[in-house]
Formats: C-alpha cells, structure tokens, sequence
C-alpha cells in the first residue's frame, strides 16, 4: 500500500491511493465553548440539500450532546471500540510522542498507534480498506438523543452532582459537537469505493459521491469514521455533504462571483462557525498565509484542532474545544494539542481576539484579514496572571480583495432617541 504524509499524525501512513493534493481546501473552524444546540445549521442544510423522499433520516449536518448522544447512535464510541480491540489483538498501544513536536510537519507531535487503514490491514481484513462498521437502522433512528444529557455523580453515576462547578474542569458536563463531513485529505469513503464513486476535487478538496458510478453498495458508509455517507432507499445509491459547492464556487448572485460560506455555516446563530479555503503545496501541507483566518487559527494560534485525529483521514474541519469538560475526554476526541488550545482561548492574545470577531462576520468566504489597532478598554486576571483587551478592527477580505466585513472588538452600542419611544 503507498505512504502518504498526515501531518495531523506527524508521520507518513499507509493508504491505498498515492498523495495527490487538491490546490485549496474547504475547510472550517468551529468554537464549541459557544454553541447552544439551536439546530439552525442542521435545518439549514436539511431545507436546501435532504427535504426529499428517502432523504428523511439523512442529516448532512447534525448537532449532537457529547458524551452520551451521537447520529448515528454510538458513532464514535464503536469506532473507538474496534480500534482498541485491533491495537490489542496486535499487541500495540496507541499513544501520542509530544517530544517529537516539530511546529510546521508535527505541531501535536508523532502518534504511535493504527489508523483506520493500518488496523484493517494488521486485521487482513481483505473485504475493507479501513477498520468500520454499518450503522443498524436501530442507530439511525434518533438525530439527537439524549439532548441535554450530562455525566452524573462522580460517586453515583445515575445521580446529579451537586457539588458547585468551576473551572478548569467541571464534575457534571455536557458540550455540543457540531458534525458534518469533514472532507478529509485522505478520505476513507474514497478510499473504500470499489467503484471509484467517490472523488476529491482538484480546485477545493470538496469529496463528492458521483451519484450516476454509485451502486450503493455502501463501503463508504462503513469506512467513514464520522459516518456522513447515507444509503438512499429510494434511489439505492449513496449521498453526503456536497459542501454546498454551488456556493463555493460563487455561483450566488449575492456575492458576486466571490465564494461564500456554506448554508450551515452562514445560517449559525450562535456565531461559532467559520469556513474558508486554504491554499495547499504540492506535497500537501498548508501554504503558509499567516492573515488567512483559518491559517492562524490552526497553524499559528493552534487554537482549533481536529476531531480524533488519530482515526487518519486527516479531516479539515478543526474545533476550538470546551473549556469546562474533563481533558482526558478531550484528548481523546482531539489528540493532544487540547490542553495549549484551551490555555491560548482561555487568556486570548490581542490577535486571537480580533479574529474571533470574524465568526459570521461575513457571508463571503475570507481569505485575508488585516487588524487597526484600537485603545485599551479592559483589563483583568486570567488563571493569575494579567490580560488586556483592546477595542481593536478587525478587516476581513474575499477572494478578489474587495472587503466583506469590518468589525470592533468590542460591540458598538447603539442607544435610541426618546422621540422613538412608544412609536410602534
Ligand atoms: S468525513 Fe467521511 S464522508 Fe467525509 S470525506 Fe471524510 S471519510 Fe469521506
Ligand atoms: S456544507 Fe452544505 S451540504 Fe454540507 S452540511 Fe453544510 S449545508 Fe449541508
Ligand atoms: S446554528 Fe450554530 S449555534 Fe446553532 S446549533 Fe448550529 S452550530 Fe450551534
């Protein structure tokens, strides 16, 4: 099988295709410390793309309650579970070398375990290209159980914790993961396809189904470790998230030929979503574009990480993770860059900050953003130590250079004139 380099892994993995890099990749950022579950993305995506017959269980988008809820149900905990069983039928621990940090190839150091293709190959597994499973109907039932759900006692697993809560980690919790496919570098739905279905676009890395190849024989459905490929009954063939490509390609007369922000994207109320594209090299790591938002938020801030990285898809969707759950979870969820993201979101630096702002800033994919500086309006202790915010601007810029957003770091307050009162 040929080698390709994750960079996520910090070492070169087995896959069945040879490394071939699209020129920019789709790519999102999402801050879970602010999501509040309003499901506005998942009906955004549901209205535009799965509204059809056969389509009523497909939800490209979801939002789910971590720990304990999941679509389909189980997701990543049977995952986890299979892979567990292959490392210990190979005698093998998977285990992260944070010694072997290197910030460009290796910012989360080097993992020392088997990915979804390397399990299944140690497994001989001759019917699968990657370690998986097909959901049951069973698992399909439920877009959002246990909603709201949080861990118990410490004590008294099936009783409330009434001991108060505080940072940094808090007894009794529950966080939201927003969900949708990741459009991964080396996607194990691609890869699994014995019809060659399944293809990654050279201009923006989106992974489409191509719905005339696919005979819905369902391998995609099985290797994808986020589960985002779904069987359709009524046509017996396969489909997920298209990346609202028409969008990206600025098909929308709204914004003018510029690429725009995906529907679940652009429609989220609570601010937490940003997506872009990012520039690639030839051998696959990101090019260098220091005032491209999602290049500082992962490459230079390191603030957002990807989701269980460990899996070896290399997935371009990154979250800025919770601050208030158990860091053992979150390692597991997000390798071990969780603990220095958690720190650069907790006491933000003054760059940081302003592109935060940036969150749904804009309906126009940016590309580049620049910062004016502003006064200092506050200051404070965070975990002991001095931090100040400044009122700075923050100026974000599509494609063609035109600016598509400009906002302060503090929200402008607008008081209304007393002639206004009682005039509705
Ligand atoms: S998340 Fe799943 S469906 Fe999406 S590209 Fe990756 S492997 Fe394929
Ligand atoms: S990117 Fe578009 S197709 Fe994909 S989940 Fe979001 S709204 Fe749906
Ligand atoms: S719209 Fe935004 S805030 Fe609402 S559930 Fe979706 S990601 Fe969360």
């Amino acid at each position: 099988m040929p080698e390709v380099y994750n960079w996520q892994l910090g070492r070169p993995m087995e896959y069945p295709y040879r490394e071939a890099h699209p020129r920019e990749q789709f790519a999102f950022v999402f801050n879970i410390n602010r999501c509040i579950a309003c499901q506005t993305c998942t009906m955004a995506c549901k209205s535009t793309w799965t509204f059809s017959k056969g389509q009523e269980y497909m939800w490209w988008n979801n939002v789910e309650t971590k720990p304990y809820g999941g679509y389909p149900q189980f997701w990543d905990t049977r995952l986890l579970e299979l892979l567990d069983g292959a490392h210990q039928k190979a005698g093998r621990e998977a285990v992260w070398d944070a010694s072997k940090k290197e910030p460009k190839t290796r910012p989360y150091g080097v993992f020392d375990g088997m990915t979804v293709f390397e399990a299944a190959r140690a497994a001989d597994r001759r019917d699968a290209v990657a370690l998986g499973y097909e959901p049951t109907d069973l698992e399909w039932r439920f877009p959002n159980i246990y909603e709201d759900t949080a861990t118990g006692s410490k004590d008294r697993r099936d009783s409330l914790n009434l001991e108060p809560a505080a940072l940094p980690e808090h007894a009794t919790w529950f966080f939201y993961l927003q969900r949708l496919c990741n459009h991964c570098t080396y996607p194990a739905c691609l890869a699994a396809c014995p019809r060659r279905a399944i293809y990654k676009r050279g201009e923006d890395g989106i992974v489409l189904i191509d719905q005339k190849r696919c005979r819905g024989y369902r391998k995609c459905v099985a290797a994808c470790p986020y589960k985002k490929p779904m069987f359709r009954a009524t046509t017996r063939v396969s489909e997920k998230c298209i990346a609202c490509y028409p969008r990206i390609e600025g098909k929308d007369a709204l914004t003018q030929g510029e690429p725009m922000e995906t529907r679940c994207m652009a429609a989220c109320v609570g601010k937490i979503r940003m997506q872009g594209l990012v520039g690639i090299g030839a051998d696959g790591a990101w090019a260098e574009q220091r005032d491209n938002p999602l290049y500082f938020l992962v490459k230079v801030e390191k603030v957002a990480l990807p989701l269980y990285p460990q899996f070896g898809t290399e997935p371009n969707g990154y979250y800025i993770p919770p601050r208030w759950v158990p860091r053992a979870y979150l390692r597991q969820m997000f390798g071990p860059g969780v603990d220095e993201a958690i720190e650069r979101y907790t006491r933000p630096s003054r760059e940081l900050l302003a592109v935060l702002q940036l969150f749904r800033a804009s309906q126009t994919v940016i590309f580049r953003y620049e910062i004016v500086q502003g006064p200092k309006v506050f200051e404070t202790t965070v975990d002991g130590r001095k931090w100040e915010m400044y009122n700075d601007t923050v100026i974000g810029y599509g494609r063609s250079g035109k600016e598509v957003a400009r906002v302060t770091v503090e929200e402008p307050r607008f008081v209304r004139a007393d002639k206004h009162y009682n005039s509705i």
